[in-house]
């Protein structure tokens, strides 16, 4: 007989009732008084795990030892140099100081400096933070030590598509410095892009334009006065950010697939991490630099357009001085011959790196079952204040573990196991979550049911949902449980077509709604009217495929447990939000992101809604039939790719025409065992769903001729809750994917040219993409099996 004193009614009335927006208000205020970069936050480790304690669950700090960099110095300047003298770059691509002699004795005094970047933000009287002392330079996580003067060019977004142009219209970027605009893709996949192309450096620029809604930076363009002064961007914020390899690995570079426990043997970082300097810029920086190469090289097509135009900026490539020539009617990109003198970057970027210890704080609430755990985590370094990221999603955390505390004080024992998480050195590249999900692989994937993120839980009001397919259900049923607090303002500006985030289609894939859930009939929506659903739905009802950039990674893809994330962000009106600046801080956050700290309570009563969900249902409410829908649907998309890729003279060659046959084959395979899984998902779906109900009509005082059926249902339930639990790990490959072993799902995995935006069947989409149709046979072959196992699991 569990929970004697506490009906589940009684719980779920504990987390309506608890959080509160002064207390939200006031554990944000802590976490984000200062910096707390990862392996510098030891106070509010122990701050954490003192927290949890005093609302009675059992915590401890979990220490890991992992390679991370610090700041010490750095120069961006754009100079002039004589061309008649010699290059001032020695072998090892180190440049001598301007006003000295290099190693070969030659005069290198001939470089006149034509613009000094400031590399800094500005110090801003209405913001606490922007004025601290011991704030955070500007830098990339795992970042290269590096000093370079090289010509420079333009790579738009540097995505993988921006780089092929620029391969095909041969802009020379071999020796050369990238500038590259944020957005669209993982920054650190940029600076890989550019360093296999042979570049010495890269820039990373945080264009304005971006911040419009079809941008993906998070927020809107607010009024457009600039923070402080209105919600707009403040021209000299910098995003920082890591610059890791994330789809080759996410995890301390070192160890990969293992913990990083002292002594441990480690491997070379570079694989993981980049050769090349690189800093991250402010547009006020970019923009004189961008300008220099105003009628240089090539404006490509397709291009999107930037905002810098008003300061003069064209967005050419570049380089300075190159100009396209006709040579036998073909355009060849060349250097003008006449000029005297280059005008070069002069990129300087010093950081010390060093084995670090970080923390991660584990708490636990034992269970009444200990073989089914439910993990909730968000991480807590910060490269500044991260006032949204991730305080908002630690402010949560906190209320709900205070929640839980309320439960406990009131005997609660949950039905199954729940382990909280404050992970350290998520910025750098997921360090915390990955080692510990290393450490305990084999437990994670025989005890864990699911794993719930949060990151920035909180930078403005509308709800972004990331999950994967067993979640959509848990994850729709809590919205609708959670009242929205602003749903009468969101509805009207619904109206005026204003809903929509700033989230472009082409980075974030979105299922709609109906897509996703057509399993699922809802009786009557207007029932929902004011929950998050509600808005939620109105505003599209997206639901993304589980990507990366958050600590979900290692869970989803790794350990393979479910896991799902979300975010209440700015939408297409609303305010700039400034990630990974100074001005993700308290004072932007109480102005400008979430006034009265409303939706700080809303995203932990969103994420305790999905626990108490998992935790407490007799059956594990996952939809198996999701599953095999999604797998459908993407089965389709991987498909027509295959198809697309095709090309006329593929007929040509009888050992290629002899290939895509034998691919194809086993492609039609795996899409028929998709839809025989489809089938078997239904019934079992239907099963489950009805031993819920005949559970939930059990009444808590049962005559002693119902008692054995009560025993028959629960050993049912817990025969039906093995196969839902372990459904997920049926999608495992050990062997890991092509040259990122790490990553042991078939299904999900971080894209290896998008990183946040994930990919669905890594193995086939890169397979057909380098044209390699045996491994594209290979994979199919792979995932038809698991497929396979999948149906035969359920009856089992
Ligand atoms: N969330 C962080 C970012 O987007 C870290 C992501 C990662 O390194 O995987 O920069
Ligand atoms: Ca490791
Ligand atoms: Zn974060
Ligand atoms: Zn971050």
């Amino acid at each position: 007989p569990r929970n004697k004193n506490l009906g589940l009614e009684n719980i779920y009335r504990i987390l309506e009732s608890t959080p509160d927006s002064n207390k939200a208000k006031q554990w944000s205020k802590y976490y984000s008084s200062g910096p707390h970069l990862a392996g510098k936050n030891h106070t509010q480790a122990v701050w954490t795990k003192e927290k949890w304690e005093s609302y009675g669950i059992k915590s401890e700090i979990v220490e890991y030892e992992v390679l991370l960099n610090y700041p010490i110095s750095h120069r961006l300047a754009l100079v002039e140099r004589n061309t008649t003298s010699a290059s001032t770059t020695d072998q090892e691509g180190i440049v001598n100081e301007t006003g000295k002699k290099d190693k070969s004795g030659k005069d290198t005094d001939v470089e006149k400096v034509l613009f000094e970047a400031s590399l800094e933000e500005d110090e801003l009287p209405e913001d606490a933070y922007s004025q601290l002392k011991d704030r955070i330079p500007t830098f990339h996580g795992y970042s290269a030590n590096g000093n370079v003067t090289a010509e420079f060019v333009f790579g738009g977004y540097c995505d993988y598509e921006t780089f092929k142009q620029l391969d095909a219209l041969k802009v020379p970027i071999k020796g050369n410095i990238v500038i590259c605009r944020y957005g669209n893709i993982f920054r650190g996949l940029k600076v890989k892009g550019a360093q296999d192309r042979g570049a010495v450096g890269v820039v990373i620029y945080t264009d304005p334009a971006d911040d419009y809604p079809d941008g993906w930076s998070g927020g809107g363009n607010g009024d457009g006065k600039p923070y402080p002064k209105g919600s707009g961007r403040q021209p000299s914020s910098v995003q920082r950010g890591s610059v890791q390899f994330l789809s080759i690995r996410p995890g301390d570079p070192t160890t990969p697939g293992y913990a990083s426990k002292p002594g441990v043997p480690r491997t070379d970082e570079h694989e993981a991490i980049p050769k090349i300097p690189s800093l991250p810029i402010s547009y006020l920086d970019a923009a004189p630099i961008l300008k220099v190469l105003n009628g240089w090289g090539y404006q490509p097509e397709g291009w999107k357009k930037g905002g810098l135009e008003d300061r003069g900026v064209e967005y050419w490539t570049g380089p300075v001085g190159y100009k396209v020539e006709k040579i036998n009617g073909v355009d060849v990109l060349k250097p003008t011959k006449t000029a005297s003198t280059q005008t070069l970057l002069h990129l300087e970027n010093i950081v010390e790196y060093s084995l670090t210890p970080i923390w991660d704080v584990i708490g636990v609430i034992n269970g009444s079952i200990s073989d089914e755990v439910v993990v909730i985590g968000n991480h807590r370094d910060a490269w500044c204040a991260g006032a949204g990221d991730p305080v908002s999603g630690s402010t949560a955390i906190t209320e709900l573990a205070r929640a839980f505390g309320e439960m406990i004080k009131k005997d609660w024992t949950p039905l199954r196991t729940i382990i909280l998480a404050s992970w350290d050195a998520e910025e750098y590249g997921l360090v915390g979550s990955t080692e510990w999900v290393e450490e305990h692989r084999t437990y994670l994937m025989q005890n864990a049911v699911a794993y719930l993120n949060l990151d920035v839980a909180t930078s403005g009001p509308w709800l972004d949902a990331a999950a994967a397919p067993l979640m959509y259900r848990v994850f729709k049923d809590a919205m609708k449980s959670v009242e929205d607090p602003l749903a009468d303002k969101k509805r009207d500006l619904i109206h005026k077509g204003e809903s929509m985030l700033p989230v472009s289609a082409a980075l974030m894939p979105v299922l709609p709604e109906a897509q996703i859930f057509n399993t699922f009939n809802d009786r009557d929506r207007s029932q929902y009217l004011g929950s998050v659903y509600e808005i939620w739905n109105k505003a599209g009802g997206n639901m993304r495929p589980i990507g990366s950039g958050s600590d979900f990674t290692g869970f989803q893809d790794i350990a393979l447990v479910p896991s799902a994330d979300f975010s209440f962000r700015q939408g297409a009106s609303g305010a700039v939000y400034h990630y990974h600046s100074n001005y993700d801080s308290f004072d932007w956050m109480e102005k400008y992101g979430d006034p009265g700290f409303k939706y700080h309570v809303t995203a932990t009563k969103l994420i305790g809604h999905m626990a108490l969900t998992l935790v407490e249902s007799a059956v594990i409410p996952f939809g198996l039939t999701d599953y095999s829908n999604f797998l459908a649907h993407h089965f389709t998309t991987a498909y027509e790719f295959f198809n697309k890729t095709i090309k006329a003279d593929d007929a040509s060659d009888a050992s290629v025409v002899h290939e895509i046959k034998w691919a194809r084959l086993s492609l039609v395979r795996l899409s028929e065992q998709i839809e025989k899984l489809k089938s078997s998902t239904l019934e079992f779906d239907e099963e489950s769903a009805t031993l819920t109900e005949e559970i939930n009509d059990l009444s808590p005082k049962l005559p002693w001729y119902k008692w054995w059926q009560s025993v028959h249902y629960w050993a049912k339930a817990k025969e039906l809750n093995k196969k839902i639990q372990f459904f997920e790990r049926n999608f495992v490959y050990e062997d890991g994917l092509d040259g990122r072993e790490v990553f042991k799902h078939v299904v999900f995995a971080p894209g290896l040219w998008t990183g946040y935006a994930g990919a669905v069947f890594p193995g086939i989409l890169e397979s057909v993409e380098a044209r390699n149709w045996t491994n594209v046979m290979r994979w199919a072959e792979i995932i038809e099996k698991c497929v396979i196992e999948a149906r035969g699991s359920l009856s089992e």
